[in-house]
């Protein structure tokens, strides 16, 4: 058995950018040691699992971006790729040394080196429009005011306040618009009969029956914000 080892390592030997490894070849009931000519890419630790012959293949090491999420509840994206080979597919293109990429969603792409110059040209012209982007949306938020989410947090609580300022004759005499606007208010159609008003001065939603008249409407949404008034003043 041992005479036959060898000649095999000699004809190996031979192989450019390969060197001589060990694989575990055969099932986990039956296996033995034997010497395959691996890429010197390649990271794969050949004998940590028995493998056929045939079954062998290489990769390299993975170099990849994270795509990182603010909500929580969804996971980051992956984006990877790596070298690959695989001495004994039918593709000769899976036989060459090939790119392996995937975003974890799919089936990994393979590329030819050709194809993976071309999408790294792309990713240059991504990673360009992606800074544009991210500056678009920070000038955005920076005109918007809203760039610091506790500043924002204090704005929304002074326009909650801003009812406070109103007396009673303030809210019995103002125009409705201007009253709907203080206690910030939204008007929402429902098939129900008359009027309701619910939630928190700054977002209050004031149900209204589409078959309400515009008057009826407007004198019982005053005398709601009224009644709603004179018991948050109470407490
Ligand atoms: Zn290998």
């Amino acid at each position: 058995m041992n005479s036959t080892v060898a000649p095999t390592v000699h004809s190996i030997e031979a192989k450019p950018g390969h060197r001589l490894v060990p694989a575990l070849v055969g099932t986990r009931a039956s296996n033995q040691i034997a010497y395959i000519a691996c890429p010197n890419w390649c990271v794969d630790d050949h004998t940590d699992c028995p493998t056929m012959l045939d079954d062998i293949d290489h990769n390299g090491a993975t170099v990849g971006v994270v795509v990182p999420t603010y909500y929580e509840s969804d996971d980051d994206h992956a984006w990877s790729a790596r070298l690959m080979a695989d001495p004994n597919a039918t593709d000769p293109r899976s036989r060459a040394a090939h790119l392996a990429v995937g975003d974890e969603t799919r089936f990994e792409a393979r590329l030819a080196p050709s194809a993976a110059e071309k999408l790294a040209d792309e990713l240059v012209g991504f990673a360009a429009q992606l800074r544009q982007l991210a500056r678009t949306a920070r000038l955005h938020n920076q005109t918007a005011g809203d760039s610091d989410p506790s500043m924002d947090e204090a704005l929304r609580r002074l326009r909650a306040d801003k009812w406070r300022s109103l007396s009673d004759e303030d809210i019995a005499a103002l125009p409705i618009v201007r009253l709907l606007k203080a206690f910030g208010v939204m008007v929402v159609e429902y098939d129900i009969a008359g009027v309701e008003l619910l939630g928190e001065p700054g977002h209050m939603e004031l149900r209204v029956g589409r078959a309400t008249r515009q008057q009826l409407r407007d004198s019982e949404a005053r005398r709601l914000i009224a009644e709603y008034a004179a018991g948050a003043r109470r407490v």
